[in-house]
């Protein structure tokens, strides 16, 4: 390119140099000079006519061949055109690809919702129109909590908490169930994914309607035969001796069973009652007063020490029974395996992103690490022996979770063998009031 631009400064200059030439011959320098000049300019306002015809032609600049010339003016018309193609190339690639996510994102059966910023509606796929009832034509940019406006999904949406997802019926036909999920990214905005687990969900609904109906049968047999087994045991002076033994452990196993009937029950209830939007203001501080007295009297003949440690300014809001449910579990647990004469403390404590923590520690056995990450499932229990000597149903922190995932909470599980065990439950800020 260098060289074809010296090439052309050579022309110049020999055309110069002719003219020059030709003037001092014909005697008219000055006219021939300006006539040769004015013929150059308008040699180069032709060549600029015909780029500008070429560049702003309908459809020179998309596919047509830039005009046939010589000199520095072909190349650049040339390069011009090498820029454009180069331009192009990259913008169907770029189409393509873009092509090529659209058409695999419509293929999906699952809705994928682009929201910007503002919580509007920026792009979606056609899943979400069959799924969510979305238009393409009117719903574009329109605030995503005016389209989806039922109220657990406002929450789940305002929350910004997106660890995990939200089950709801469609808001189309009842008769489906959805799971939203939500993601940030980029800046501010939000990626939602929402599919249909209607089947998921039948299956799920049996198990528990089996396990609660299976709980609720099971529940007057057994009191039946608890009761009578009492009314034995308390007439033991007319029974044959040998009798009193087997009678004592048909008592405490039917015990057992009505335990794990009662925990059964509430687990379900948990699990089928859907979170109530009405929320209690609870003192948390009166509520592990209370735990701590019944867990006292429960445990009297341990002569453990039971403290306290929950000053705080602020209550909790939620559902005051199920929050007794699961600390009463924790109390009793730590009061249930910790030895006698053993030191237990529930502390609360204010936590840096303005949530709560209460802290229920002991002093007892401990529990192995490999155990932990178990503990909440159902009947998992580290020493058998060692639960059904203190009467434990294995179901005591399932229950945990369930009424902490009901109040947005997770439980954080520290123990060292030998030395004591630490449960503790985090609470969001948005659960706190002042
Ligand atoms: P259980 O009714 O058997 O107590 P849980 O679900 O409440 O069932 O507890 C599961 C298991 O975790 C228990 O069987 C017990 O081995 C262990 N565990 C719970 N709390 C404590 C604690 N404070 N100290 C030691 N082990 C505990």
């Amino acid at each position: 390119m260098l060289r074809d631009w010296r090439s052309a400064m050579k022309k110049l200059l020999l055309l110069l140099g002719g003219l020059l030439l030709a003037g001092l011959v014909s005697g008219q320098t000055a006219w021939v000079i300006a006539a040769g000049l004015f013929s150059y300019l308008v040699y180069t306002m032709l060549q600029l006519r015909r780029l500008h015809r070429w560049l702003y032609s309908p459809d020179a600049s998309q596919s047509g061949q830039p005009p046939e010339s010589l000199g520095l003016w072909g190349d650049v018309f040339d390069g011009i055109y090498q820029l454009q193609r180069r331009e192009r190339d990259a913008t169907n690639y770029l189409k393509s690809i873009i092509d090529r996510a659209q058409e695999s994102t419509a293929a999906l059966e699952m809705a994928v919702i682009m929201i910007n910023r503002r919580g509007h509606l920026e792009w979606w796929n056609p899943a979400a129109e069959r799924l969510l009832g979305l238009h393409r034509d009117h719903d574009r940019n329109q605030p995503v909590v005016n389209l989806l406006r039922q109220p657990e999904f406002v929450d789940y949406f305002e929350s910004g908490d997106y660890n995990r997802p939200l089950n709801l019926n469609s808001p189309l036909t009842r008769d489906r169930t959805l799971e939203y999920q939500i993601t940030w990214f980029g800046d501010g905005e939000r990626l939602m994914l929402v599919r249909d687990i209607t089947q998921l969900h039948r299956l799920e609904t049996m198990r528990r309607d089996f396990a609660g109906n299976v709980s609720h049968e099971l529940r007057t047999p057994i009191t039946v035969i608890t009761g009578y087994l009492e009314t034995l045991l308390d007439n033991t002076d007319d029974l044959p001796a040998r009798w009193e033994r087997p009678l004592q452990q048909m008592y405490q196993q039917s015990r057992r069973m009505e335990n794990i009937i009662r925990d059964l029950l509430t687990l379900t209830q948990l699990e089928t009652k859907s979170v109530s939007r009405q929320r209690t203001a609870i003192d948390i501080d009166a509520l592990l007063q209370e735990i701590r007295s019944d867990a006292e009297q429960l445990f009297a003949d341990k002569k453990q020490t039971l403290a306290v440690d929950c000053h705080i300014a602020h209550h909790l809001q939620g559902n005051r029974n199920e929050l007794y449910s699961a600390l009463s579990n924790l109390v009793f647990n730590a009061a249930k395996y910790t030895q006698e004469k053993g030191n237990i403390t529930i502390h609360c404590s204010e936590e840096a992103a303005g949530g709560l923590s209460i802290a229920v520690e002991d002093n007892g056995p401990g529990i192995e690490a490999r155990h932990i990450p178990r503990l909440t499932e159902r009947f998992y229990r580290v020493d058998e022996s060692r639960s059904t000597d203190t009467g434990g149903t294995g179901l005591g922190l399932a229950i945990v979770k369930h009424v902490l995932a009901r109040h947005n909470a997770t439980l954080e599980i520290e123990s060292t063998p030998g030395e004591g065990s630490r449960f503790i439950c985090h609470f969001p800020a948005l659960r706190m009031l002042s």
